[in-house]
């Protein structure tokens, strides 16, 4: 018996990666050039600090086109439900408000001419 035999059911040992999961079994990948773990495994791959506010920044939703006061409406309160469970970026939050409060303000004057556009019922003798 040779020492190639013995190695036959690990052959490419020697790029694998050295991290050893708690199961006891080896991480598969491939090692990073001149290191002894993957990119995955290496100590240079810190930890992520606040892993619920790197998600709620990255989480997506979709919201109304504020073309109407229900749709905005809508909009707010997904927007609130979201702030108060904390699942959303308070900054994203913020700009979004924002939007949603010009959205409010130019409905609001779009309906104002369309009042004053309107020719006034004529009267009915
Ligand atoms: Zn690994």
């Amino acid at each position: 018996m040779n020492e190639a035999t013995i190695n036959d059911d690990q052959p490419n040992n020697d790029f694998q990666c050295h991290h050893i999961f708690p199961d006891g079994f080896r991480c598969g990948s491939p090692r990073m050039r001149d290191e002894q773990f993957c990119y995955f495994h290496h100590d240079s791959r810190r930890p992520v600090v606040r892993p619920h506010e790197r998600l709620a920044r990255r989480s997506t939703f979709s919201l109304f086109t504020p073309t109407s006061h229900d749709a905005i409406q809508e909009s707010l309160g997904e927007l609130l439900i979201r702030i108060a469970a904390n699942d959303i970026d308070p900054r994203r939050a913020g700009l979004l408000l924002y939007c949603l409060q010009i959205a409010s303000a130019n409905l609001r004057v779009a309906q104002k001419t369309q009042q004053t556009q309107t020719p006034p019922e004529p009267d009915s003798n």
